[in-house]
């Protein structure tokens, strides 16, 4: 991937703004009402919801527990005089949830690097050459594990249904009855193209199953 793609992607993270299917109804309601979220089919699909869901939750933990591993080799290689990290590993960056009041895992995914943790590691080591590598590690594992596997998901059920980036295009701010469209076959092939993806969603291919069938 290119670097400016890396950037923007990052920056995405950083505000929540990543193409979650809660994102994509803002562009392209029509298209994605009543869609949950492509994994667990039962939530709607916000920025939290990408790194909270209970079917990317044995995932995550597996990418937060690398992470420690990873973090306290890397003290060991720099200082190996420590020999007491309960501090580290009592902080509540470790909780893979949300939370208002603390900085949690979700937050080191965004690209945060709280103030408790540089704290810590700062009576230890010389602190940037960890928090890079920590950071890295953190945004390659879950854009890797999580978020491209849930887009290839998506793009496959998308499919499915013919939904491509030309017809995304064409339905985009779609309102049926206003005075964009001037000719009754243009009013009819957007009618139909919507029917077609709905019957789909609704009443063809249960998402779920589609789901479960593609993992099968
Ligand atoms: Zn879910």
């Amino acid at each position: 991937m290119s670097s400016s793609k890396v950037k923007a992607h990052k920056v995405h993270l950083l505000i929540e703004e990543i193409p979650t299917i809660e994102q994509m109804k803002k562009s392209f309601l029509d298209l994605y009402d009543g869609w949950k979220c492509p994994s667990c089919g039962l939530e709607d699909e916000t920025f939290d919801h990408v790194w909270t869901c209970d079917e990317h939750r044995s995932l995550l933990l597996k990418i937060k527990n690398n992470t420690i591993d990873l973090l306290l080799s890397l003290l060991i290689e720099y200082n190996p005089d420590i020999t007491d990290y309960s501090a580290l590993l009592m902080l509540n960056i470790w909780t893979i949830s949300t939370d208002p009041d603390n900085f949690t895992f979700v937050d080191l995914i965004k690209g945060f690097i709280p103030l408790e943790l540089t704290q810590i590691l700062n009576l230890w080591i010389q602190l940037l050459l960890v928090i890079i590598e920590i950071r890295q590690y953190i945004y390659e594992q879950t854009f890797k594990e999580i978020w491209i596997r849930r887009c290839s998901f998506i793009k496959e059920f998308e499919r499915s249904l013919g939904i491509t980036k030309k017809k995304k295009l064409t339905l985009k701010n779609f309102r049926p009855f206003n005075n964009i469209l001037n000719s009754d076959r243009e009013l009819e092939y957007k009618f139909d193209a919507l029917d077609s993806i709905r019957n789909n969603i609704y009443f063809g291919k249960n998402i779920i199953e589609f789901y479960s069938n593609l993992t099968s």
